[in-house]
Formats: C-alpha cells, structure tokens, sequence
C-alpha cells in the first residue's frame, strides 16, 4: 500500500499562508469494482490542520542548551550586553548541556561569584521552556533578590526571544511568590521564606540559587529539602540545579557537593605556549616578589599565573584564552565530563569553579584578597578570600578546641618559673599581665613574651586575687626567676575597666596611678586593632566631674582581632615556632607528694569561646567561665603595646656594657610610651 501526502500553500488574503495538506491513498483490490470505478483507484482528500495540532505535530530539533542559548537568550544585565556568548563563560555552556544528559537528575555547582551561574541557570529554565516543558521552581535566598531577577532577567529573557515570547500569556504574582503562567508550562519564583507555604505542587525543574545564604528554619526541614521533595514525582525526568558560592563546611552546597555528587569536575584549562592541560591553583598566582601591598598589586595589575609546565606567565588575556581551551575533568575518574557521563552515567554532578576562572574576575583581583587578608589578620578576610575567590569553605578548625589540646602545651617548668637563656642568649624579651576584673575578686595571667614576631611566649603564672593591693604585690613587688636565678618584672599590665559594675573607677584610679598599668575596654570589632580615648574626669551618673589625677588613657581594643590571634597561637603544635606555652600542670606539696594544678580550669576556660563564621564573632554558646581566655587576650593587647613584634634580642656585647653601667633599680618602674600612647598625648594637646 502506497500512501501519498503533499503540501501546498493555499492563496489566502492573510499575510501567514495557512498550508493545505493533500492525502491520496489507493484502494485495495478487493473493494467493490463500482466503487474502484468511480474513484479512479484512489481516495483522495485535502485538509488542514489547526495552529494547535500543528504546534504539537512540528518536528522539535533537539537542540543543546549551548546551541540554544547563544541564538535565542538575550543578555540585559550584564557588563557584556547582548546575545548570549558562550566563549565570555566557556566553562558554561558543557556544564549547562551536562544538566540535559539523560541520567542527570541533580546538577550542583559550588562558585565563586561572578562566575555567571545565575545566567547559566535562566538559560536552563529557558531551555526548559522550550525543550523538556513541565512545571518549574526558582528559588533565591530573599524577596528582594528573587523579585530583582524576575523583573530584570527571566522576564526579558521571555520577551527578547522570538521563541519563547510565544509562550507567553501574562504574569501573575500571589503573596508568597510570584507566579508566571505560559502557554504550556508554569514557573513559580519564590525566595527561602516563601517555600514552606508554597503548597505542595510538583515540579519538573527546580533551580536554588545561593543555598548557603537561605535563612535556617528551626522549626521545620530546610527550605531546599522541602523544594526539593516537590520533584519526586518527575523522577527520571526531573532537573535540579542548586549552586552558591561556599560558606562553612557543613553549609548546603559543600555537603551537597562533597558528599551528595556521584561525580565532581573541575575545569581543566590549556597553556597557550606549551599547550599542556592544567588545573588552575591559587599557589601559581604570583607577583613580584617583595611587593606585600595589596592595593598596589590590584592598582598595578602586578598578578600574573604561572604555567606549571613551561616558564609562560599569563596575564589575564592569556588566561581567558588559557580558559577557553579547557574541559571538564572528573576528579576520580580523570576521564572528560561527557565520556565520564557515559561511562559511569551519574544522576548527580557535581562542578567547582573557583574565581580566577573568571573573564570578570582579575587575577589581580584574587591576588589583593589574599593579601588583604596577610596584611590585616582578619579572620573576615581569610573567609572572604576562602570563599569568595577559592570557592571553598571557611574551616571551623577553631571552634573544635579541646582542653587536651591546651594542656598538652604544657612544658616542665614549675609554676612561677620564667624560662631562662639558652646559650646565653635569653629568650624572653618582657613580663606581662593580663587581669580580668570581677565584682570581688581578679583573675590574672603573667605570661613571658619572646622577640620578634614569632611571640613565642610562656605561661607563667595564672590565679585569682582578692583585692588591688594583692594585685600590686603580685605585678610590681615580685621579681620573677628562671632556674638561673635572674630576675624579670612585669613591663606591662592590662585589666579590664569594664569587668563588674562599680569597679570601673577604681580600675581608673588604680591605673592613673600605676605608669605600667594600661586600662583596657573589649570592643567586638573595630577599624583598628586598638583605639585610644585619654580621660580626664571619672565616670559619674550624677554628672559631677571629678577629675582624674594625672588622667588615664583608655585602650578600646577589637576584641574580635585579639581572640583569633589567640586561637592561632593556640593552634600552634608544642614545640613549633611561635609556640604559646604552659607551665607544668604537676605541682609538688610540702610532704612530697604530686598534685595537678590550676591548669585543668585553666583549660576548660580557654575553650568556652568558639568562631561562629557567620556572625563573624567570638561567642560563648554555653556562657561557661571564659576569665583565663579574657587575661590572654589581655595578655597579647599588652605585648602588643610593648612592640615586642619588631624587637631584636640583645646581642652580647651590649649586654655587657649595660650590665657594667647598671644603676639601682627604680622603687615604682617606668617604661617608654607606646606608639599609641604618645600620638593620644600629643592630641590632647
Ligand atoms: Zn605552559
């Protein structure tokens, strides 16, 4: 049986000629002769079909979502306005065509910003639209964002394209998200908050946008938990996209991507000199060296990358050609994403793009936040540089301090010891103090600093004290030993003016009076690690001033700077440059006999704060004792104070000299003013 079917256009006086299909079909042998006669041996018959049977009947060419988006997605909001362009992003256009492999059910992708996943995945949602219709759910971390990027990105992209304008019927937006309704398929746009009283509705596509900045709910499960249950019933043919730039080790996307992907790529990028593929690592961002400033390298455009196979240094030009020769490489595998796909056929990938893949992003760039951070210490900038330019998590090291971890910086020297020379060369450069004030009683740390800017320092001696004269003998009256019997005074005192109520104008009048005694006030965070305000009048509620005699200069002190200094010296392992140790815990009654020492409470005090990454804050979940941890952070702002940081030790000769020429030691000591202290005088002037 032969069947024939042409198609001609019909004249019509509308512009869009409505094509008229013509169906002859012959007729079997069989039928009647009469029948046979009168139609000449075939049926024949010209009909048309409806604009709906033809939307439905047209041939879909199945296109890549690359393919796709360069012809049809228009770019609004962009440095780089216009049609879509894979080569800006080339390590885009295969992620987003991996989304569309047929067992891929789950794509995730832990970036840095300004990589272009947020286009990446209304090209996706587009696509979708087009290729693979079905219910779709996009969710932003707020409100604000997920309205911003309604109105000025998924909307344009369905009125710029000649394609999927078509699709439209109109917008309509509820109170808890805004819905768009097509033709064929819906999108539901919602932010984190909105998510649990979005009902229950299924979806075929559900794209989460910055996981880690959704806010936690502690009443139900997490806001992608419950968007994403909403897939179940599209198995096999559903997609979610979930990606953010990094936060902690336990947010989403880390977890998701460690632990969730079946299979994780990284982008593996082409020399142009020696055409050898390569991964991208921060080590090989160089700049001059010496040049530690991190304003002139990102002025100067100083970084460059250094080709880890041939001597080539890359500029950023370079480096974006560098970039669009690579591919994807999964990493256990080694094997390229699409042969990995077929080989293994994964449901869920995972992909890492850190920032120095970026055309938008500097090499430069990347270098000044890393040495932004160097230059301050701030643990904000080291998790600035973490995760914004490596897309890795912030590591919460810190916040696993154990008691055991403290105590086994203890050494053998007996409490009240400091430790003496070695060779003749004397190790500790100053005494110093640190005195947290309670309502009835202080707590103190006398700690040994060395030179330099290793401030490897020992414990001395820590306790409590009853009263300010207890305090006196204890930091001014003492001479300190080592075994070798020479002696060390305390250079530098510093308590706390705000520990209890009532206390803070004694602390003044005491400090007014002590040229060694620096009044200190905790600051959670500041523009500089101390700030200085000289008082003259004593704090009074009644609003009479009395002065203070000689008046005391107040150290406001970022608290927040001084804390995580602490915690890396604590992190320092026994025996290691820099090192923060105790004395010994064993202690020896009169009869002989072995006791532990105070140090075990010392311990449990040192580990009541934790680093709570988020808030960027020391904090003390448990309000447990935290005295001894405020006298060491005391302990390092009077260090500080001294400069101890940029002193040499003595050399011998001089020594010497000095010894020869020594006059009797002063009854109260003095010492030279501070950097701080000398700017704070010369502007009370
Ligand atoms: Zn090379």
């Amino acid at each position: 049986m032969t069947l024939t079917m042409t198609t001609m256009q019909s004249p019509t006086k509308s512009s869009r000629p409505v094509p008229r299909h013509e169906l002859s079909m012959p007729i079997p042998a069989w039928m009647p002769k009469a029948l046979l006669d009168r139609c000449g041996g075939k049926v024949h018959s010209v009909f048309r079909f409806s604009d709906a049977e033809r939307a439905i009947l047209r041939k879909r060419r199945s296109e890549l979502p690359s393919v796709w988006s360069e012809k049809n997605r228009i770019v609004r909001m962009s440095s780089i306005p216009g049609p879509w362009q894979n080569i800006i992003t080339p390590y885009l256009p295969s992620l987003m065509d991996a989304l569309r492999f047929p067992s891929v059910e789950m794509g995730i992708v832990c970036k840095g910003p300004q990589t272009a996943i947020t286009e990446g995945a209304i090209n996706i949602l587009g696509h979708s639209a087009d290729h693979a219709p079905g219910p779709a759910m996009v969710v932003y971390a707020d409100k604000d964002t997920a309205k911003d990027i309604m109105r000025d990105r998924i909307m344009p992209m369905f009125e710029d394209s000649k394609r999927l304008r078509r699709y439209l019927t109109g917008a309509v937006g509820d109170e808890s998200t805004i819905r768009v309704n097509l033709r064929h398929m819906v999108i539901f746009v919602g932010w984190a908050g909105s998510v649990a009283r979005m009902g229950s509705r299924p979806v075929r596509l559900l794209i989460l946008d910055e996981v880690d900045k959704y806010p936690e709910s502690r009443k139900e499960a997490s806001p992608e938990a419950l968007a994403e249950k909403r897939t179940i019933t599209w198995r096999g043919r559903r997609l979610t996209l979930k990606f953010s730039t990094p936060t902690v080790e336990t947010g989403p996307i880390w977890v998701a991507f460690t632990e969730e992907a079946h299979a994780r790529f990284d982008w593996h990028v082409v020399c142009p000199e020696c055409g050898v593929m390569q991964l991208m690592v921060f080590d090989n961002i160089r700049w001059p060296e010496g040049v530690r400033d991190p304003e002139v390298v990102l002025k100067d455009h100083l970084a460059y990358y250094q080709c880890a196979h041939c001597p080539a240094q890359w500029d950023d030009a370079v480096r974006d050609i560098a970039v669009r020769g690579g591919q994807w490489i999964e990493r256990a595998s080694g094997l390229e994403l699409f042969t990995h796909l077929e080989t293994h056929r994964p449901g869920k990938i995972g992909f890492h793009i850190p920032a120095w893949l970026s055309y938008f992003v500097s090499l430069s760039e990347v270098a000044h936040a890393f040495l932004r951070w160097k230059k301050s210490g701030r643990l904000k900038d080291l998790k600035d540089f973490m995760n914004q330019y490596k897309a890795e998590p912030w590591q919460e090291i810190r916040a696993e301090r154990q008691e055991d971890g403290i105590l086994a910086l203890c050494d053998e020297r007996p409490r009240g010891i400091v430790p003496g020379p070695i060779n003749d060369v004397p190790r500790v450069a100053a005494l110093v103090a640190g005195i947290d004030t309670q309502a009835a009683y202080f707590r103190y740390v006398i700690r040994a600093f060395g030179w330099g800017e290793l401030e490897e320092s020992w414990l001395v001696q820590c306790g409590t004290v009853p009263t300010f004269s207890a305090l006196d003998e204890l930091l001014w009256k003492v001479a300190y030993l080592d075994a070798q019997k020479n002696e060390y005074r305390v250079r530098a005192a510093v308590i706390d003016a705000m520990g209890a109520p009532g206390r803070t104008k004694q602390v003044y009048a005491w400090c007014a009076k002590r040229p060694l005694a620096m009044a200190f006030q905790g600051k959670q965070n500041q523009a500089t690690p101390i700030a200085y305000s000289p008082l003259e009048f004593f704090p009074d509620a009644r609003g009479s001033k009395i002065k203070i005699p000689g008046g005391v200069l107040l150290r406001r002190v970022d608290t927040t700077f001084f804390k995580s200094d602490l915690a890396e010296k604590l992190a320092t392992a026994p025996g290691d440059p820099g090192c923060f140790w105790l004395h010994s815990n064993i202690a020896r009654r009169r009869s002989g006999a072995e006791h532990e020492n105070i140090l075990l409470d010392y311990a449990r005090e040192m580990c009541a704060e934790v680093f709570n990454p988020e808030t960027l804050a020391w904090e003390n979940p448990k309000q447990r004792a935290n005295h001894f941890w405020d006298c060491e952070v005391m302990c390092l702002v009077a260090a500080w104070e001294l400069g101890l940081r940029h002193k040499r030790p003595p050399n011998k000769e001089k020594q010497a000299a000095k010894a020869q020429s020594k006059a009797p030691a002063p009854a109260m000591p003095k010492r030279n003013l501070t950097p701080g202290e000398r700017l704070a005088m010369r502007s009370r002037r």
